[in-house]
Parts: structure tokens; C-alpha cells; sequence
């Protein structure tokens, strides 16, 4: 989790890859903004109104949310009527540091609890991406020395378990699971035994997403989460809600509700590789007040990365980002 490290920005040595993947991750976003706005300036006179059409236009469609991209739309009037660069790089440069100012002001992540056994749940619908991220932070965990455990409390969705079982194979991680529509308070229930029968230190929860049944899938995760502070106090100690890039800001209703009957400490936003809607970043800081953590972009375990807010702008505007995508853009492991 980002918050793992003090210092978000990666050691000099590891930046290559890490900017590399968040570049993969926001190739389709990034062309996206650019080919709308470079035909834009062209046509214009440097930063004229109709490129600024063209640019809001640009921004509700990388799904930055309509308020953000007239309020980016609005700052970019103001500072290029003072500034002396009005052609696409200068425009770029201003989007740019405005994207990064809307983030540098984003809620954080408090810092990772202290404790003897760290209780992670993962919540959001079904196929958002839950079981790959349980998955992928396991994976994580492994990496940082940490013993973890998986529990696979998803009993709803078919094959979960199993897909769960064949990462946490894969990983060496040992996996708590009952049968498919077993109680996922009673797969909880003994992985919280579990972890503290075996010193375990991380204890990752893959939770249910399904939604035709939203009452009851609400009210289990509510009792899911008593019985985790009843048996680990301070469980769970971080609530992921895993989003789906894909969806957009239509997903953000439903996340919504995710976020008032489960609670929620931050987003995982999955699936960035396949979609042109990075922009999606500023709508949830905006309409869910959370921070986004981590971004998954692709389906191998390594393909999760901790969030930076100024990677993030810069790789949905430089240049760079062009010219280094296209080897790695649709890779998905
Ligand atoms: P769940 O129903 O929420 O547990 O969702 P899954 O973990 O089963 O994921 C649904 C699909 O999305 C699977 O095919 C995953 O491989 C895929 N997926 C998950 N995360 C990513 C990602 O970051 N990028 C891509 N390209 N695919 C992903």
C-alpha cells in the first residue's frame, strides 16, 4: 500500500520501471487528451476559446467529471491570458500543474496501523478487479518480508475461490476458504483464527461484490467488519474499495454506496491499461473524497503500483509518455 513507504516517490533505481508502468497505464487516457487537443491548437491561434472547447471536451471524456473539467477549463483561461506560451506545450504544462495542484490538495492515506496483525478488507462489484488485487497485495506484502495470509470471503461470486486458490498457489501464500455460498463471516471468522494461530501479519480479505441482493451484501459486510474488530482490535484496519477504470465515473454511484455501508479508506483503481478514462483519478478525489492508493494496470502481479499524484499528471500529459508507450501499451502480463 502507499502507505507502506514514507516517502511515495520510488528510489532513483526502481523510477524507470515504476514510471514506466503508470505511462503503460495511461497510454489509451493520454492520446486520448493530446490528438483532441493537438488538432485543437492547430486549427486555432494558440489558446483561443475553441481550444479551450476542445479541451474541456477532452477532459469530460477522460471521465475527470464535469465540474473538475470546466473549473481545469476555467484555470487555464485565467493563466494563459497572462502567459506568453500559447502553443500545446505550454498548454500542457498548465493542465498539468493544475491536475497536479487538484491532487496535492486530495485527502491522504492515514499511515499504515502498527500492529502485530494489519486486517485489509477488499470491497467493490463483482469483477471490479478484487480477487487479482488480493492477489497482487499479497504479493506485495510477500515482498516486504511480511507473513500473509488470503481469505477468500468471496463465496458468491463462482470460481473466486478457486481463482484466489490458484494465485495464492502460484505465490506460496496459504489461503483460508470454505465451499462456494459458505457464510463469509464464518470464512472470516476462522482466517482471523487463523492469522493469529500462525503469527501471521497481513491478512488480506477478498469480500463478495455480487449486487442484485445490495441489502444483504451491505448488512454482511457490516457484520463482517464487527466480527473482525471483535476478534483484532482495530480490524479491519484498511477497507480498499476496488474500482474498475473501465466504468468511469457511471461506476462512481455504485461505489458510493460501497462507500456508506462498508466504509472506505481508499481506491484501488484497476484496469487503467485498458481505458481511456484515467482522468477518472480527479472525480473520485472529487465526488467520493477518497484517495486513490494504488492503480492496477494489467493482469500479473506485479502490475499494481502505489499511486503518485505528480507521476500521474506528468504521465497523462509529457511527451514522454508518447514516445515511450507504444512497446508497452495493451500489455496486460
Ligand atoms: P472480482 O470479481 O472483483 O474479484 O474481479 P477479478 O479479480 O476476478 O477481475 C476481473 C477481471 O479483470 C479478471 O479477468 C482480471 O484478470 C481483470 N483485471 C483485474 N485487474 C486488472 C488490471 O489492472 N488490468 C487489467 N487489464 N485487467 C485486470
Amino acid at each position: 500500500m502507499a502507505d507502506d513507504r514514507p516517502d511515495a516517490s520510488p528510489p532513483a533505481r526502481e523510477r524507470g520501471g515504476f514510471f514506466a508502468k503508470v505511462k503503460r497505464g495511461l497510454f489509451m487516457t493520454h492520446t486520448e487528451i493530446l490528438e483532441k487537443l493537438g488538432t485543437a491548437v492547430k486549427k486555432g491561434i494558440g489558446i483561443d476559446e475553441s481550444v479551450l472547447e476542445s479541451l474541456e471536451e477532452a477532459l469530460l471524456s477522460s471521465d475527470v467529471g464535469a465540474p473538475t473539467a470546466a473549473a481545469l477549463a476555467e484555470r487555464v483561461r485565467e493563466r494563459s491570458s497572462l502567459s506568453e506560451r500559447k502553443d500545446l506545450a505550454g498548454l500542457r504544462e498548465m493542465l498539468r500543474s493544475e491536475i497536479e495542484g487538484i491532487l496535492a490538495a486530495a485527502p491522504r492515506a492515514a499511515a499504515r496501523a502498527d500492529v502485530p496483525l494489519h486486517v485489509t478488507f477488499l470491497v467493490g462489484v463483482n469483477g471490479s478487479g478484487k480477487t487479482t488485487t488480493a492477489a497482487k497485495l499479497a504479493a506485495r506484502e510477500k515482498e516486504a518480508g511480511r507473513r500473509v495470509l488470503l481469505a477468500a470471503a468471496d463465496t458468491f461470486r463462482a470460481g473466486a475461490i478457486d481463482q484466489l486458490q490458484t494465485w495464492a498457489d502460484r505465490l506460496g501464500v496459504p489461503v483460508v476458504r470454505h465451499s462456494e455460498g459458505a457464510d463469509p463471516s464464518a470464512v472470516l471468522f476462522d482466517a482471523l483464527a487463523a492469522a493469529k494461530a500462525r503469527q501471521v501479519q497481513s491478512l488480506i480479505v477478498d469480500t463478495a461484490g455480487r449486487l442484485h441482493t445490495k441489502k444483504n451484501l451491505m448488512e454482511e459486510l457490516a457484520k463482517m467488519r464487527r466480527i473482525a474488530a471483535r476478534e483484532v482490535p482495530g480490524a479491519p484496519h484498511r477497507t480498499l474499495l476496488v474500482l474498475d477504470a473501465t466504468t468511469g465515473v457511471n461506476g462512481l454511484e455504485q461505489a458510493r454506496r460501497f462507500v456508506e455501508a462498508a466504509g472506505a479508506d481508499g481506491v484501488v483503481l484497476t484496469k487503467l491499461d485498458g481505458s481511456a478514462r484515467g482522468g477518472v483519478v480527479l472525480a473520485i478525489y472529487r465526488e467520493l473524497k477518497l484517495p486513490v492508493l494504488d492503480v492496477g494496470v494489467g493482469e500479473s502481479v506485479e502490475d499494481l503500483v502505489p499511486f503518485d499524484p505528480s507521476e500521474y499528471a506528468k504521465a497523462l500529459l509529457d511527451d514522454e509518455t508518447v514516445s515511450a508507450a507504444p512497446s508497452g501499451a495493451g500489455v496486460t502480463g
